[in-house]
């Protein structure tokens, strides 16, 4: 990991946690987190009913609070959609965009994210967006072609200023929820392609925005994940809802 880059670490509850558990998790998280300090950015992307409730508990102890999606208009008929202001409204930081669940589940499209992201930067909202192949699309020799197509889209009207508080994680689809990890190396492979991407795009800007590896990351696997080069943290599902198991994967990417 590039002493350049602090690491970052986020949690996706996806659709888990009633308020009351997440006050509890809260509680047990900051207890965990005691003393890493600087030494890692930590987040965490609950469900849009504990965002008030998690923001209170976390953002004090310097924890970012991420919504897991949002809409790109300001306000308007989109029955079921919250808008930017409304997170920032609830004491959010930030929102994950582009996760492959919105994409495969919910018809999230390039040409969405290609709104969704500036759109959020203009709200003042840190952004995590996600990227990542299918398993056919990895079979299929298409990996970098896909992960160029989606970096592309989202970024295409981010400026380099843009870039300031901009996470992007690769999560390749087939290691999310299904407990196959990605080899370290692998993951560096798609890492290392992004990073090129966002060099020759943005220069020398590029170099300083965080890639995170996604799927299947738990405390165990943790460390050699984040030992690579351009993996600077990890965007983590099913480990980050035991407060104990996302504490540790956190001190995990400091040791690295
Ligand atoms: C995710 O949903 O972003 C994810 C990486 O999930 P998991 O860690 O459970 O594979």
């Amino acid at each position: 990991m590039s002493t350049l880059r602090t690491p970052f670490v986020a949690g996706n509850w996806k659709m888990q946690k009633t308020r009351g558990e997440a006050e509890a998790y809260c509680d047990a998280l900051a207890a965990g987190l005691d003393e890493l300090d600087d030494d890692v950015d930590v987040a965490i992307c609950p469900p849009f009913t504990a965002l008030d409730v998690v923001a209170g508990a976390l953002v004090p102890v310097g924890v970012g609070v991420y919504a897991q999606n949002a809409h790109q208009a300001a306000s308007g008929a989109f029955t079921g959609e919250v808008s930017l202001a409304m997170i920032a409204d609830a004491g959010a930081t930030g929102v994950l965009l582009g996760h492959s669940e919105r994409r495969q589940l919910f018809g999230e499209t390039d040409d969405a994210l290609t709104e969704k992201v500036p759109a959020a930067i203009a709200a003042g909202l840190a952004v995590i967006l996600c990227v990542g192949e299918s398993e056919a699309e990895r079979e299929g020799g298409q990996t970098e072609e896909r992960l160029t197509t989606q970096l592309t889209a989202a970024l295409r009207d981010v400026d380099e200023a843009g870039l300031a508080d901009l996470a992007v994680a690769y999560e390749p689809i087939w290691a999310i929820g299904t407990g196959r990890t990605a080899t370290p190396e692998l993951a560096q492979a798609a890492h290392a392609h992004l990073r090129g991407l966002l060099e020759e795009r943005y220069g020398a800007v590029g170099h300083t925005v965080r890639l995170l590896y996604g799927g299947s990351v738990k405390a165990d696997n943790a460390a050699e994940l984040m030992a690579q080069p351009d993996v600077d943290g990890g965007l983590v599902g099913g480990a980050s809802t035991q407060a104990e198991e996302f504490a540790a994967i956190c001190r995990a990417a400091v040791r690295t």
